[in-house]
């Protein structure tokens, strides 16, 4: 496995928060308001993970949530390892998005996502929602000169203004439209029979998708490929990938769609956790679990039922 030569992640995902101004019932981390997850990391267990990232020369991190920008010491993560040189992707749902907050610092690109083309649909999938707030976010983050990616999470409610909310990312000056079979995670598995479109929806979503790349090639580029979470983690399985998936809690998830975890940056330093990282893609547990997720895709609704692998237990704690 490539991570094996690694000495430190490649980059590292960050979900600062389970806490969230939506309810969107797509969510795949079980995120709405309130729900912050019991022993989220303080302010002080955050900027010294921020401090650990940058010294363990982590080129790049992803700042998620739930809702990121809800956490008090937000701006100060941001900062903090932008100043230690590490590169940031925002996501956002750019209800309450101030970009003044990112001015200066070194910013790969921002994220928000639009669900629909219309607040009726928008507001459906995206419980308190309000498309207008999200677009003027998006309009900001190009004005203020931030790359603007657009993320889209097909369902039974929203699918059909697929094409509606390309073109809307595109008008908005978006540089990536990202996409792909709705994930059998968190609130969306618990509503999935509600949400899931059909095969014929999803047959021609794809449709619009292909033909739109052909459309906007050199304008607006679409990420799709590969289009299922199942996809994605048969590639997993032989080339693991280098990121490293922080929940709010500091424990550290051996990949979104299974349950397991594999460290805990409350009691190990972000390189201890990369050690457990990589023995934990040896371990039989989590090949077991890939081959289930390949054979039965709606095993993913148990991921966020998290169980700790002994890897953990391997190395020493941080005194
Ligand atoms: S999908 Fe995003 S915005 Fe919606 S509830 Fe989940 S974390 Fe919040």
């Amino acid at each position: 496995m490539r991570i094996q030569a690694f000495a430190a992640p490649t980059m590292v995902t960050w979900q600062l928060t389970r806490d969230c101004d939506l309810a969107c019932l797509h969510c795949c981390t079980d995120s709405a308001p309130g729900k912050a997850l019991p022993g989220e990391l303080s302010r002080a267990q955050a900027l010294k993970l921020c401090a650990e990232i940058a010294a363990a020369g982590v080129p790049y991190a992803m700042i998620v949530g739930g809702e990121p920008t809800l956490v008090p010491h937000f701006t100060q993560v941001c900062k903090t390892l932008s100043d230690g040189g590490v590169l940031l992707k925002i996501e956002t749902n750019g209800q309450n998005f101030d970009v003044n907050a990112l001015k200066g610092l070194g910013i790969r690109s921002v994220q928000i996502s639009l669900d629909g083309a219309s607040q009726a649909v928008y507001g459906r999938q995206r419980v308190n929602g309000v498309l207008e707030k999200a677009v003027a976010a998006c309009r900001a983050t190009v004005a203020a000169g931030l790359p603007l990616e657009i993320t889209f999470a097909p369902t039974k409610l929203n699918i059909f203004e697929a094409e509606a909310v390309i073109d809307l990312a595109l008008s908005l000056g978006a540089f990536r439209f990202n996409t792909g079979r709705l994930m059998r995670l968190g609130t969306a598995a618990k509503l999935w029979d509600r949400l899931e479109p059909t095969k014929s929806e999803y047959a021609a979503f794809l449709r619009v998708l292909a033909r739109k790349e052909r459309e906007l090639a050199g304008r607006l580029e679409l990420c799709y490929k590969p289009f299922s979470l199942e996809e994605e983690m048969a590639d997993r399985a032989g080339q693991p990938s280098g990121t490293l998936l922080v929940l709010p809690d500091g424990r550290v998830k051996v990949a979104a769609p299974l349950p397991f975890t594999c460290a805990d940056l409350t009691s190990q330093t972000i390189l201890q956790a990369w050690e457990s990282y990589k023995i934990a893609w040896a371990d039989p547990r989590v090949r077991a679990g890939l081959e289930r997720l390949a054979a039965e895709p709606s095993a993913a609704a148990q991921a966020n039922h998290w169980i700790s692998l002994d890897a953990v237990n391997a190395l020493p704690a941080v005194v």
